[in-house]
């Protein structure tokens, strides 16, 4: 029996994960729940799997909660984040999602790895902030990380079992690889025009052509800052050189992502785009379990195609891979000026291509900032997010 938790429990990946975990009761035992807000949604999962404590970060919301759980409901309501720190480092807790959209899920995250937990790993903002530090944790504390995200996934589903039972040791080079090929939708606005995306609305940003998602990442797969994200996360979790890494436009999102070997080899995982599968992979990791996904069948696929991605049209794209050159400091401040941005987008304050501008300044206006410890990266991660507030105010005030 394994004794979960779920961080972002009420979002697109939470929901799936629990959706997966409902179909093997004798597998695994809910033990927290947590979110932001969402009452309803919670006190759904509440009467669905009856977990042993549940936690929504927003005081009223949880006050809310709290008043309209029904009578004899077993569930416990946690009130501080420490409270849900203890849980996630409790000995008997033994497996944690993190699936927290953005820097919010740093803190817990951090805390599962430090207590060497096995840790399913969908929010990649805590690797684009911490990787250097996090993988090392890892290393210390000996917490298993299996990736989430569906490129990394099958990334790591392609790797040798010597680089999947070690990480953080792992070499690609002496495993006999070549590099790894991170495959990109391109987005809905693969094809459009500049004067297009100059005018494009939240509405359409957030209607992804393949994977249904929270809002946060779906603006980030229009812009392309999520495949710069996803490659600042396969840097950390594969230990890979930026040689290594090659970012290949395929817009049919069946192939989730290659690695090439030297000996001229490609292996690519394929699979539908929907996020049970490599979240199913994770949950019974070494083992394949069926879970009611269907395999791809490939008489009605199609052609596939590929190509190089567009860095002139992207530029979110560019900026990440020159912020990975950089550092830790370079794409925490990129990721958090990134949050704000995508926030103030989806507001209606800013436009799309704004979103890249704001983030370029950033990174420009930034000092050199030191990375050697975690408060370090969320003073950077503040000094950002301060930043960037002030230019998207001082431009409304403007207008
Ligand atoms: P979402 O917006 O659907 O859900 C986010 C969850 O985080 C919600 O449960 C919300 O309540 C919770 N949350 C937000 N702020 C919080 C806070 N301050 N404290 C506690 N909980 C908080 O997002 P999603 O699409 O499920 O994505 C979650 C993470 O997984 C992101 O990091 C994303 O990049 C990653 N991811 C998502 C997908 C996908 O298909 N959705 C694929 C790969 C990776
Ligand atoms: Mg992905």
């Amino acid at each position: 029996m394994e004794n979960i938790v779920i961080l972002g429990a009420t979002g697109s990946i939470g929901t799936s994960t629990l959706e997966l975990l409902t179909q093997f009761p004798d597998r695994f035992r809910v033990r927290l729940l947590v979110a932001n807000r969402q009452v309803d949604k919670m006190r759904d999962w509440i009467s669905l799997v009856q977990p042993e404590y549940v936690a929504l970060i927003d005081p009223e919301a949880a006050a809310l909660l709290k008043s309209t759980l029904p009578h004899g409901c077993q569930t416990q309501v946690l009130d501080t984040t420490e409270q849900v720190t203890q849980i996630i480092v409790d000995a008997s807790t033994t497996t944690v999602v993190s699936a927290i959209v953005g820097a919010a899920g740093l803190h817990f995250t951090w805390a599962a790895i430090q207590a060497g937990k096995k840790v399913l790993l969908a929010n990649k903002e805590s690797l684009v902030m911490s990787g250097e530090l996090f993988m090392a944790e890892a290393e210390r504390s000996g917490a298993q990380i299996l990736p989430v995200d569906s490129e990394h996934n099958a990334i790591f589903q392609c790797l040798p079992e010597s680089i999947q039972a070690n990480l953080e040791r792992g070499s690609l080079t002496r495993a006999g690889i070549e590099k790894i090929l991170l495959t990109a939708s391109g987005g809905p606005f693969l094809h459009a025009t500049p004067a297009q995306l100059a005018q494009v609305s939240p509405a359409q940003a957030c209607q992804h052509p393949n994977w249904s998602m929270g809002p946060k990442i779906s603006v980030d797969s229009a812009t392309m800052m999520n495949k710069g994200l996803e490659y600042i996360e396969a840097r950390w979790l594969f230990d890979a050189q930026p040689d290594q890494i090659e970012i290949v436009v395929h817009p049919e999102s069946v192939i989730h992502s290659m690695v090439q070997f030297q000996d001229g080899s490609t292996l690519a995982q394929m699979g539908q785009a929907d996020m049970k599968i490599p979240i199913g992979h994770c949950l019974f990791y070494p083992k394949r379990q069926a879970t009611g996904m269907a395999a791809l069948d490939f008489k009605q696929l199609g052609s596939l195609t590929f190509f190089e991605p567009d860095l002139k049209k992207f530029p979110n794209l560019r900026l990440a891979i020159q912020a990975c050159n950089a550092g830790q400091a370079a794409t925490t401040a990129l990721n958090a000026a990134n949050e704000i941005a995508v926030a103030a987008f989806l507001k209606g304050k800013i436009a799309f291509t704004d979103i890249a501008e704001m983030n370029e300044t950033c990174l420009e206006e930034m000092p050199a900032m030191a990375t050697n410890t975690l408060d370090d990266i969320l003073w950077v991660d503040q000094r950002a997010r301060t930043w960037v507030i002030d230019q998207i105010e001082k431009r409304v005030d403007l207008c």
